[in-house]
Formats: structure tokens, sequence, C-alpha cells
């Protein structure tokens, strides 16, 4: 039998791997797209970032019907970020059905729905970054205008700036 031969072993850091960026990120999809069992989604990379949100350092275009999703990644993600980055919206992923069923479910209620539909979407951003954190064991940046602290209380200085606040 004979195994395809990856650019680097599974057990193998990152580091170790001597890959330019993009060949970084699709090895790893094609990793995170078969640990999350997500291998019904068609998941794709894409370069073009004429389209993302310039306070979105990753944005992940999804088409629900289709099971296909277009991965854009800022320019400024590199190192070891691109692992934590592809882990944190496969995550969405793995979440996708759970967030379109609750906040369908949310919008029904009206107005009391919108403020449900906001929490909903900052607890997603904050179990996102958890496993990210979890799985890559890269440092949480702040690096994007759009990720705020309550999305990551277990980085390091966001602990340190509740711990000031508390010796006060
Ligand atoms: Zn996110």
């Amino acid at each position: 039998m004979v195994l395809p031969i990856r650019p680097c072993g599974w057990t193998s850091t990152w580091k170790r791997c001597r890959l330019d960026r993009t060949a970084r990120i699709a090895f790893a999809l094609e990793t995170y797209q078969r640990r999350f069992r997500l291998l019904d989604w068609d998941i794709r990379f894409t370069p073009d970032n004429a389209n993302l949100d310039k306070d979105c350092t990753a944005q992940l275009d999804i088409e629900d019907i289709r099971r296909r999703a277009t991965l854009r990644l800022s320019e400024q993600v590199v190192g070891d970020q691109i692992e934590r980055h592809v882990v944190h919206e496969m995550t969405h992923l793995v979440l996708r059905d759970f967030q379109v069923l609750s906040m369908q479910t949310a919008a029904k209620a009206g107005a009391g729905g919108l403020a449900v539909i906001d929490v909903l979407a900052d607890q997603l951003e904050r179990i996102c970054e958890t496993v990210a954190e979890a799985m890559t064991h890269v440092p949480w940046e702040p690096f994007s205008k759009k990720i705020k602290a309550c999305h990551a209380p277990f980085a390091r200085d966001v602990n340190h700036s509740i711990s000031e606040k508390e010796s006060k």
C-alpha cells in the first residue's frame, strides 16, 4: 500500500515545515477539514481579498445549499497565525447548522430576538477563539478591530488587565 506523501508528518510541528504561505494554508485546511469531520463541505482558499472587510483578518464565504465555503485571509496573517485562523474558521463551519437554526429562531422573536442574535454572534466568536487556542497553542493577538477582548477571555493580556483592575 502506498501512502500519500505529505509535506510533513501529522505529528510534526508547523515550524519544521518549510512551506510557502499558500501551501501552508492549503495544508492547514486539509488537516483541519479532516480532523473536524467536515468532509461533506467543499472548502477552498482564495487569495482574492477584494471583498475582505478591511477590519477582518479572515472571512469565510458560506453557501449553505452547495455546502461550499471559501476562505479569505488577510496578508497580515502569516506563520503560526495561519493555523490558528484556519481552526477558528473551521469551528464556524462545525457550528454552522446550529448558528443558522438558532439565529432563525431568535429572528422570529422580533425586537428582543435581535439582541439575542448579537449575544449569539459574540458567543460563537468566543467558542471559535477558545477552540483555536486549545488546538493550536498559538497565542491570541487582537490584531483585528472586530476582535474584542470578550472573545478571548483566556488571553494573557486580557487576564492581566482584569487582575490589574481587581488589585486596585
Ligand atoms: Zn469568527
